[in-house]
């Protein structure tokens, strides 16, 4: 069995052996048996169900929440040569009807579909007729109650067990947590189900977290390092989105915005040009994340700092699914802390809910301020032991430099309890550095004994120091009290002096900025590689654009990346390339050879920025008229461009013009009217004068000469 697994995974994935437990996992339901699998992200699920779909013969059903994810994985079994379709509510009645033709006669090897129409009593008898190969529970954590992402109609996916008592079963979730484990198992009848437990850790991933001090620049030397790079910046607030994707816009990033917001065409269209284009940068709330599988996301940023361990282990986890080095990078200070406490507070939820996001925050504020390796700890709140320090996170890699704060500690802590616990942090400090300023004067504080105590230490270590009383407890943001800081009961035992205090030292600028670079993400390919890894991509860019699907469907950049490094000479060492199976192999081979050898024909021109934005307002349906406004040039402009992307056929005229059918019949019946070669706009026009456009014409018979000259 196992070698005939192989055999498919080389043959049709292109891939030359099994990462951690697919073997078993793949084993295990192509012998029929039922499993669970607990895998992080990026850790090769689908191959799980779909190797062993191949494998067993029949129909493979594949139950996933989202239509992106679905229309994304048919696109990739489809550039695999497997006959794969989603069924869901964009599909007309027609074409139900005809997939339902081609499903009975067994044409189609994975149905993909949302678990609330597989449930529907006609669907499941339907799919009794036919011979089912496996079921998989894609996304299975939507079963839980209890997890961010519950789906009522996950609940009813039980009943399959009974209905189709010989299929076996595969239920996958990047979700670890024991409790989401054991109600997958019950609700989804998953009873007699080999567990498949991976580990949590994603080593490609560098970890770095540093205190926020001026986050639009300390941003801009973070991305940087990174032109090119497609990556997320997540932001707290809608605003805060929208401010940071203009700032980017303006320092010449390609930066989109992405929130809760914003018109829900606006957003599908931001969302189509990130997975669609090279090296966008999406600014963006946690609104923009699930159903993200653009697997080569090289960086995800954090401005503000998330509200858990699992929501940051989530969000940073969106980056480098393929494998290849990526960068998780936040920063962070103490008004984020008094953000989140107010956003806890204003939020509905009983006092034992609120103690639990408390105790979420406390564990997330604790990684910020870790001294020892993060991923350790980070693994470590999971439950997953780690048992050497990663050496691929930024304490690791810089050393945390600590120092003994117990006698400052107590200076910070006496300047609130004196001041009455109800000032923020730069009163406080104010006083501590003896400031001689209005507030300080008018609250009479200049008598206070803590006054000018502090002058040995430098505003922002006062800072810091703080910040990190907050994140232990020590301390604790006061909300009734306009955000003043207050003492807590753990502070006593340091304000007795039975216990010292050792903190970290905060990185200095220089060091930061050294530092944020210092991450290998960005050094994927070397100076003298670029070239050739351009030329490959601009080929993989095109025939994404000729087949209408993201670039990475085509090969992904670890593919491209071996290429680069193996310069295969012909299409058998092409074959061996990790990623190119059969299929692929014979559509592309030939034409990334021919890039390596740098015997490609010369390609037309890069299109400029203006045709390529062009091209994809277009494609997102916006009219001419739209995009004459959305480009600021005019209409006529807007028709040549289309015209020239058309004849060129980097864009369907359907693409570029929405007619009715009728019309277009007409217009390119006046043209092809006469004998020879077409006639130019001039002449067909006084036929539809006042009715079209001349910008139409240009379009139509750019289509007709793009036709013709096949
Ligand atoms: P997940 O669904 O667990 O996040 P995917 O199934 O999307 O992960 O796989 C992540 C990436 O890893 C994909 O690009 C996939 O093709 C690749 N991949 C999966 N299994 C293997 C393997 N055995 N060898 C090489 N690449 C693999
Ligand atoms: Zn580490």
């Amino acid at each position: 069995m196992l070698e005939q697994a192989l055999h498919v995974l080389k043959d049709v994935f292109g891939y030359d052996s099994f990462r951690g437990s697919q073997g078993a996992i793949i084993e295990r339901v192509a012998n029929g048996g039922d499993a669970l699998v607990l895998m992080p992200t990026g850790g090769g699920k689908s191959l799980c169900y779909q190797v062993p779909g191949l494998l067993r013969g029949g129909l493979a059903v594949i139950v996933s929440p989202l239509i992106a994810l679905m229309d994304d994985q048919v696109a990739t079994l489809d550039e695999l040569g497997v006959p794969a379709a989603a069924l869901n509510s964009t599909l007309s009645a027609e074409q139900q009807r005809d997939l339902a033709v081609r499903l009975r006669q067994g044409e189609v090897k994975m149905l993909y579909l949302a678990p609330e129409r597989l449930v529907q009593p006609r669907m499941l008898s339907f799919l009794q007729q036919l011979d089912i190969a496996l079921f998989a529970i894609d996304e299975a954590h939507c079963v839980s109650q209890w997890g961010h992402d519950f789906r009522p109609e996950y609940m009813q996916l039980g009943q399959l067990a009974e209905l189709f008592a010989d299929v076996p079963r595969i239920a996958l979730t990047a979700t670890a947590d024991k409790r989401t484990r054991e109600e997958i198992v019950n609700r989804l009848q998953l009873h007699d189900a080999e567990r498949f437990l991976s580990s949590f850790d994603r080593p490609n991933i560098f970890y770095r977290i540093v205190p926020k001090e001026q986050p639009r620049k300390q941003l801009l030397a973070f991305l940087g390092q990174r032109k090119g790079d497609a990556g997320i910046v997540y932001c707290l607030s809608r605003k805060k989105v929208d401010d940071i994707a203009a700032f980017l816009c303006e320092q010449g990033y390609s930066a989109l915005p992405y929130h809760a917001g914003l018109p829900a065409e606006v957003r599908a269209y931001n969302q189509k040009r990130f997975l669609n284009e090279e090296g966008i940068v999406m600014v963006a709330t946690v609104a923009f994340g699930m159903g993200i599988d653009k697997p080569n996301v090289r960086f995800v940023a954090h401005l503000d700092l998330p509200k858990s361990l699992e929501a940051y282990y989530q969000e940073t986890g969106r980056a480098g699914r393929d494998g290849l080095p990526a960068d998780a990078w936040m920063a962070y200070g103490l008004q984020d802390v008094l953000m989140l406490k107010q956003m806890m507070q204003n939020s509905e939820g009983d006092e034992r809910h609120k103690r639990v996001e408390q105790h979420k925050l406390d564990a997330m504020l604790a990684l910020c301020e870790e001294t020892r390796c993060r991923r350790q700890a980070m693994l470590a709140y999971f439950d997953e032991e780690l048992p050497q320090p990663c050496g691929h996170c930024d304490n690791c890699v810089d050393g945390v430099q600590t120092w003994d704060a117990t006698e400052p500690a107590r200076q910070a802590l006496s300047a609130i309890y004196r001041t009455g616990q109800r000032y923020g942090v730069g009163h406080l400090v104010d006083v501590l550095l003896g400031k001689d300023n209005d507030k300080v004067r008018q609250a009479g504080h200049r008598q206070l004994a803590v006054f000018g105590v502090g002058k040995g230490q430098a505003e922002g270590e006062w800072r810091s120091l703080y910040r990190q009383l907050v994140a232990r407890g020590l301390a604790d943001i006061d909300l009734e009290g306009f955000g003043g800081l207050r003492l807590t009961e753990t502070c006593r035992p340091l304000l007795r002096g039975e216990t010292t205090l050792q903190l970290r030292r905060d990185a200095k600028p220089q060091v930061a900025a050294r530092g944020a670079g210092g991450s290998p993400a960005s050094q994927l390919v070397r100076a003298e590689e670029r070239e050739q890894w351009e030329a490959l991509r601009a080929l993989r860019r095109r025939l994404a654009e000729e087949h209408g699907v993201p670039p990475y469907v085509i090969f992904p950049d670890s593919t491209l990346l071996e290429m680069l490094r193996s310069q295969p000479g012909n299409l058998a060492d092409m074959g061996r390339v990790s990623g190119v199976g059969a299929r692929k192999l014979e559509r592309y081979g030939q034409a990334f050879l021919e890039v390596l050898a740098g015997t490609e024909a010369p390609q037309a021109p890069e299109p400029s920025d203006l045709r390529h934005e062009l091209a994809s307002l277009a494609r997102a349906g916006m009219t001419p008229a739209q995009i004459a406004g959305q480009l600021k040039c005019s209409e006529k402009n807007v028709y040549a461009l289309l015209a020239e992307l058309i004849a060129g056929r980097q864009l369907a005229l359907e693409q570029a013009l929405d007619l009715p059918e009728t019309l277009m019949v007409e217009l390119q019946d006046a043209f092809l009217d006469g004998e020879g070669e077409l006639p130019p706009v001039s002449e067909v026009q006084p036929l539809f004068a006042g009715r079209v456009a001349e910008g139409v014409l240009q379009c139509v018979r750019a289509a007709l000469l793009a036709e013709f000259e096949l």
